[in-house]
């Protein structure tokens, strides 16, 4: 009996298997023809400065609609894009569609369009012509660096090499914007930072679900805070979700807030909304 319900474990365990490896066929299959069709969308999460309320740019984060597999998240899409260098021509696709919204948000009649961030896969940023690559995109739709900025997480600015330090100041001499992603869950001695031209930190969703009942996670991302502020460079918190997670980072002088208590990504146009409305709501606030 035993015996027999151990091959049922291994068939339900290769069943399994079976089935991932299945679906991630057809995922990368999938994925090379929406490249190719530039089948994308792209959603806009707010950041709010704190001490003004002003949404003072957003984050692009990438949105996939596949007719057989339905919405796919980029937490499954994109590492399988790293692991079969498909993220080169994604993430050019996805520039592409950044700009041509800003421009459309232009022709709206939009003249002082947010800045926007968006996120840089390592090996994207590794290759040798990233920069070329990226300014070329932008050209073509003649859209102003000053208006972008990359966030890149610890691990691909951490390979530690002169390379990225020289990249990361050749960016921001042609006027793009730089941030840290998800600060916190890297390996990096915050030492580093200061070697590095960079604009903002965000601090990984996962530290401030816990600063309202962890004390621990609260002192660490204070001293994140004070940090960050001696190095001149401002903090953005990521994933606030309730009032009190905001009125404490607040507190502790946190300067931008993103995440779902103020706003989920949204689509282009209700991005345009939310912008609108929020203008009312802030003026109101401050009569
Ligand atoms: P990320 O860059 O750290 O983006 C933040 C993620 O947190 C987004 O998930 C966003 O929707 C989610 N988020 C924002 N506020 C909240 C909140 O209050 N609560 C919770 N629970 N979640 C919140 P999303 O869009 O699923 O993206 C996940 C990750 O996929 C991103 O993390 C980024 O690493 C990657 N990704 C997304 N779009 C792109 C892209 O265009 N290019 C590249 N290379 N990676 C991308
Ligand atoms: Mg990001
Ligand atoms: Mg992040
Ligand atoms: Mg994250």
């Amino acid at each position: 009996f035993a015996k027999q319900n151990g091959r049922n474990q291994y068939a339900f365990y290769f069943d399994d298997l079976k089935k991932d490896s299945k679906r991630l066929i057809v995922l990368e299959a999938e994925l090379r023809k929406a490249i190719q069709n530039k089948d994308f969308y792209i959603h806009y999460q707010p950041k709010i400065g704190l001490a003004t309320q002003e949404i003072i740019g957003v984050e692009a984060l990438v949105r996939w609609n596949n007719e057989k597999l339905g919405l796919v998240s980029p937490v499954e899409f994109i590492p399988l894009a790293e692991d079969t260098g498909l993220i080169i021509p994604l993430s050019e696709v996805i520039l592409e569609i950044v700009c041509m919204d800003i421009l459309e948000s232009r022709s709206q009649g939009n003249i002082s369009v947010l800045p926007v961030s968006f996120n840089i896969a390592s090996l994207h940023f590794q290759q040798d012509d990233f920069i070329e690559r990226i300014n070329s995109i932008i050209m073509k739709y003649n859209c102003s660096p000053q208006l972008l900025e990359l966030e890149l997480t610890e691990r691909t600015v951490m390979k530690d090499s002169e390379d990225i330090v020289v990249k990361l100041i050749k960016l921001k001499a042609m006027g793009f914007k730089i941030s840290i992603d998800d600060f916190g869950t890297g390996y990096s001695s915050l030492s580093y930072l200061n070697r590095f031209p960079l604009n903002y930190l965000k601090i990984d969703r996962s530290f401030i679900q816990q600063i309202t009942s962890l004390k621990d996670k609260q002192a660490i991302v204070e001293a994140i805070i004070l940090m960050a502020h001696r190095l001149r460079i401002k903090v953005i918190a990521e994933g606030v979700e309730t009032k009190d997670q905001a009125k404490l980072l607040k507190e502790m002088g946190c300067d931008i807030i993103q995440g779902y208590y103020y706003s989920k990504p949204l689509a282009p146009n209700d991005l345009l909304d939310f912008i609108e409305i929020w203008e009312i709501y802030r003026q109101e606030r401050n009569l």
